[in-house]
Formats: structure tokens, sequence, C-alpha cells
């Protein structure tokens, strides 16, 4: 039995999906504006270890795990201005930098990658459901989340209301009937990026972008929800109450996970304050490996703190040269499976400490180092390559896997529309490309007829 500890509760608990055929992890990505720093990618590495044990325990295609990337924020409108150039070209460049560095310390690709760009049709639809169902106004071209009128607002965050609306007081625009009322969509002007909507040109507010692109990708309600332990408020929160509002109250996530926060700066060398937060390349640049980069991040428990200096990163080294010492020349190919005592202490809330000292009692075992080490996603381990969501879809590469799914979101937008012309339209013409959709309780899925 896997447990996890779970933030809506504040405890450990049996991890019991909703469906064990079809396991859905959501998890918020990066807003690709800049170059990530190593902090990062810890819940990158994080939620990577917790979808290989999903897939180990329910089986490697009964998971779906989605990561999405926010490509539509005021940072990355910022940047394109400061260097004068359209925002596609900011958000591929730190995108394609990003997994570039995820692939460096051993992250596999999710099954889905939805991009909130491509999305805003089901943020659009959203966000009507919500004012339709009165939990959301539209005031100045701007769209709110009246959080008076969602009882449970606060829950996740355990935080009382006059809490929130202290700390949102800072920015109290004229049009919120609350303090603590939230942008669902927001007028662009005309050299902004925006799309058409029922409010007017505008954009949509970070936290709907997730709410949307779950129900799309995953499902009403999924099984684990996880992020930085700096995104429970107000992100979480929002999503929580976004979701549950326009979903007739289905909670949006069944498991709340999240990790702690990176720290730099134990010996002055990697600090903020100095400038100096490094990146995966200026990591690798000064000569550590990416199996010591995952290691690093792996060497605490997800959920403390982690300190992260070079004295880190020198006792890694030491274990780990002893380990691939140990293991010789690798060849590529199928890795043995890792030991029950490894597995165990991963099944126990991902405690990956415990993992690293069971691997410590049975490294005489070379086999069993060897299916442990692969297991937690060393990237010099890893077996040939990597399986694609192209290819556990039956379909010819990422490229085509990424149309579909902009397909099947245009038709979820529909059916929340209520436009059943259009979304007939789109299901016939996926047919006639050999996808067959399958709508269920739990959302659309698709496979290749
Ligand atoms: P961002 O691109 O800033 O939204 O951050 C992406 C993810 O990294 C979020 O899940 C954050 O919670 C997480 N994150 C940011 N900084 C750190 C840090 N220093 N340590 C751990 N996680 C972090
Ligand atoms: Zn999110």
């Amino acid at each position: 039995m896997i447990r996890l500890y779970n933030t809506a509760i504040r405890a450990k608990q049996d991890f019991v999906p909703v469906n064990p055929d079809r396991v859905t992890m959501y998890v918020c990505g990066p807003t690709v504006y800049g170059r990530a720093h190593i902090g990062n990618f810890r819940p990158a590495v994080v939620f990577d270890v917790l979808q290989r044990l999903l897939r180990h325990r329910f089986g490697a295609d009964k998971v779906i795990y989605a990561r999405n990337i926010t490509d539509i924020d005021d940072k990355i409108m910022d940047k394109a201005r400061a260097e004068g150039v359209a925002i596609e070209v900011i958000t591929e460049r730190y995108e394609a930098l990003y997994l570039e560095d995820a692939a460096t310390l051993g992250v596999e690709r999710p099954d889905l990658h939805p991009h909130a760009t491509t999305s805003i049709p089901a943020m659009i639809g959203m966000i009507e459901l919500l004012v339709a169902k009165g939990h959301a106004y539209a005031a100045e071209g701007h769209v709110l989340f009246d959080v008076a009128s969602h009882a449970d607002y606060g829950q996740l965050s355990r935080r009382p209301l006059d809490e929130m609306i202290a700390g949102a007081r800072v920015e109290v625009a004229p049009y919120k009937k609350n303090p603590a009322d939230f942008v669902l969509w927001k007028p662009s002007s005309k050299d902004q990026a925006g799309w058409p909507s029922p409010w007017g040109r505008g954009r949509p507010g970070w936290h709907i972008e997730c709410s949307a692109m779950i129900a799309e990708s995953l499902g009403t309600t999924i099984d684990i929800h996880g992020g930085g332990i700096d995104l429970t408020f107000p992100h979480h929160e929002n999503e929580c109450a976004q979701s549950a509002c326009a979903h007739d109250g289905a909670p949006l996530a069944n498991v709340w996970m999240h990790n702690g926060f990176l720290n730099f700066g134990g010996d002055g060398k990697m600090s903020k304050s100095l400038g100096n937060v490094l990146s995966v390349g200026d990591l690798t640049e000064a000569g550590w490996s990416g199996d010591e980069l995952r290691l690093a991040l792996l060497s605490a428990h997800y959920r403390q703190p982690l300190t992260w200096d070079t004295a880190l990163l020198g006792q890694v080294r030491a274990r780990l040269d002893k380990w691939l010492r140990k293991l010789g020349d690798v060849p590529k190919g199928v890795r043995p499976l890792p030991p029950v005592s490894v597995v165990e202490a991963l099944a126990d809330d991902l405690n990956t400490p415990a993992a690293l000292a069971a691997i410590a009692g049975v490294e005489s075992d070379r086999d069993a180092l060897l299916g442990a080490l692969a297991f937690l996603g060393l990237p010099s381990l890893g077996p040939e390559r990597s399986r694609s969501a192209a290819e556990m879809r039956g379909l010819a590469d990422d490229e085509e896997t990424a149309a579909v799914d902009a397909l099947v979101a245009a038709r979820t937008a529909a059916r929340l529309a209520k436009n059943w012309a259009e979304s007939d339209r789109i299901r016939d013409a996926l047919l006639a490309r050999g996808i067959v959709l399958e709508d269920g309780p739990a959302g659309t899925t698709w496979r290749a007829a």
C-alpha cells in the first residue's frame, strides 16, 4: 500500500485511486520566462519519482501524469517587451531549456504537457460556467471569482478569510466586491497578448489556467495534485475553489502534495543575495553530473526544506562514486526490479532518505543496487530510451499527440459551451484521423483506433 501525506487533511493516508486502471496526477509546471533554477526542479524530480512508483504499483500504462507549461503570464509579456520579440520566442526558448534541464536530471516526459495558450477555450468555458452559477462576476473588463460564494474557501490552506483579505489588501482594485476576490480574466490592451472572450479581448488569470487544463486533460476529480509548498495559497486554494464551484462541488483532487523549498546559501557559495542562484546548466558546467544533482535533490524528504550547497553535493558525490564503482560498466537495456526494501521506503510518503539507507543495505548485491538506482531514476542508468507519450498511445510522434490533445481540448470547450454541432464536428474530424474519443465521468480520453 502506498501512503501519502495529504495537505488537505494534514496527515498521511493510504493512497486509493478512484480508478486503479486510470490513476491521474497533475503537477503545476513552470512559467517559461527565464531559465529555471535548481530549486524549480525539486517538484519535477520529486513527482517524477512518484510517477515511477505509481507505475510500478498500478502498471506502466495505468497512470496519466500531466504537467503544464504556463506560456502566458505578465512576466512573459514583460520579458518579450524588453527583448522586443513575440511572446512565443520567449516561451519556446525557455520551455526547450526547461525540458533539456529536466532530461539532464532524469525527469521523464509526462504523458501530457498542456500549454495554457492552447487551452484558452476551456478556460473561457469554465469562467462562463462560474458566472452562470453565481460564483464569478464581470467588472470593468475583468471577471472575478466571488470568494464569499464558496463556503469552503480557505479550507485547503487553512487560512481564515480575514487573514486572506489582509493578504490581498495590497492590491485591492475598486471593482472587487471583496478584497480576497481573485482574477479569472483580465483585459489586454492592443499591444498585449490577448484572446477574444465574452468580456472583451483579454487573457486568463494564472489559477484558472490550471483548473481548466486539469478538467480538459485529466477530468473533474483527479487522484493527486502536486506542486511546491509556496503554491498552497493562493494558487491551489483558488484552483480548488474554481473547480469545485464549476463542477457542482466535486473536489478537484483527492490528494494534495507539496514539496518543501530548496534553500540556497549554506556555505555562502550559492546564494540568492550573491546573485548566483544556479541553473542545471551552471551546475553541470561546474562539473556536477545529472546523477549527482538528482540524488542531491532526493537526499532530504520531499516535505522538508533542503539546503543546497557544495557540502551536500560533495557528500552525494562520495556516496554515488562508491555505488557506481560497484556497478562498473552498465550497458543499456532492461533493468532489474528494485528491491522490496527500497520500494517500501518510497511507498511510505516517498521517504527518499529511508530509500537511500535501504540501498546502502543492499549495495553488495549488484542487481539490487542497479535496480534500486535505476528505479530512483538516475539518468545514467536509464534503459535505452524512455517511452514517449506518443508511443504509449500508438501515435507517430509527440507533435501529433499535442495536435490531438489540442483538438480534444477544443471539443471539451465546445461541450462546456453546449455547442453540440462543433463538438460533433471535432469528434468526426478526429475519427477521420483514426482517433477514438471516450467520454467518461472523469473526462474525455482518446486513443488511436
Ligand atoms: P515557478 O516557475 O516559479 O512557478 O516555479 C515552478 C515550481 O517550482 C513551483 O512548483 C514552485 O513551487 C517550485 N519552486 C520554486 N522555487 C523553489 C525552491 N526554491 N525550492 C523548491 N521548489 C521551488
Ligand atoms: Zn497550478
